[in-house]
């Protein structure tokens, strides 16, 4: 069953930073969500890749998301390179979703803009019918002696399947699907400071999302390693919710998460366009 929206983020708990409450709300509307990790987390200050990825799985249930996958991209280097490019594709391929929500392209964490990057040119090369994703990867493979068969060179490119994935969540198909695009492409844009093209209206949804968030307790919990660097438990609600605050009240809402779209906005009815001017 394909996901009507896929969000991809460099780093397990960037999603639940910067669109989760989206991803909730369009879940609680009917639609199915997903959640793209390109990296485990291995490179943290504070927990390890298997307390990440145990977290992921919590906090994509409270987003009530169908579908969730870590990649094996190095944390700390994610590169636009063919071979991550190819990876990200046969997600696409195989999710088939209708949205996709990419980090915006410019950030302080090279992570983050990479990712941005790399997601766009991997939903184009998904859509090329005469790029067969399967040899790519075989062809990765093949250079590898110990690895034989698609199944193989799949684990050892990134399709490994992490543990404690939500019941149907998580697994890839052996075989890619034929060429897919996702329709439209936007921008969460909360990490950066940028006017937003627009903004969703999260209210009803900003205390589940700010609890998905919390479910990384080996990031977030008041503790010694990275105290200098990481903000106290009472600081992080503070600031989550300012941020939240802050778009909200631009859009005459309580609280709102940032998009940038790249293309014109369309309507079709003047009087049904949302939010006052004077
Ligand atoms: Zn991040």
């Amino acid at each position: 069953m394909p996901l009507d929206i896929l969000a991809l983020a460099a780093h397990r708990d960037d999603v639940e930073q910067t669109c989760g409450g989206t991803l909730l709300k369009m879940a609680e509307r009917g639609y199915r969500t997903g959640i793209l990790d390109l990296t485990q987390g291995e490179m943290g200050t504070r927990g390890t890749a298997k307390d990440r990825a145990r977290e992921a799985v919590e906090a994509a249930r409270i987003l009530k998301v169908s579908w969730r996958h870590a990649l094996d991209i190095p944390d700390g280097r994610v590169e636009n390179t063919w071979e991550n490019r190819i990876k990200v594709a046969r997600v696409i391929r195989e999710q088939r979703p209708r949205v996709l929500i990419l980090p915006y392209w410019e950030g302080r964490h090279p992570d983050h803009y990479t990712a941005s990057v790399l997601g766009y040119e991997a939903a184009f090369l998904a859509g090329l019918a005469k790029l067969d994703l399967d040899k790519e990867l075989r062809g990765v493979s093949t250079a590898l002696p110990d690895e034989q068969g698609a199944d193989k060179a799949l684990k050892g490119h990134g399709f490994s399947r992490a543990a404690n994935m939500p019941k149907d969540g998580g697994a890839l198909a052996p075989e890619t699907p034929g060429p897919h695009r996702p329709f439209k492409i936007i921008y969460a844009s909360l990490y950066r400071d940028v006017r937003p093209t627009f903004v969703v209206d999260i209210t009803g949804q900003f205390e589940t999302r700010f609890a998905s968030l919390m479910a990384y307790k080996s990031q977030f919990a008041d503790q010694q390693a990275g105290s200098g660097i990481f903000p106290a438990q009472a600081d992080i609600r503070a600031r989550v919710e300012s941020m939240a605050r802050f778009y909200g009240m631009q859009a005459g809402v309580t609280y709102a998460e940032p998009f940038v779209q790249k293309e014109m906005g369309l309507f079709d009815d003047l009087l049904a366009i949302p939010v006052k001017s004077i």
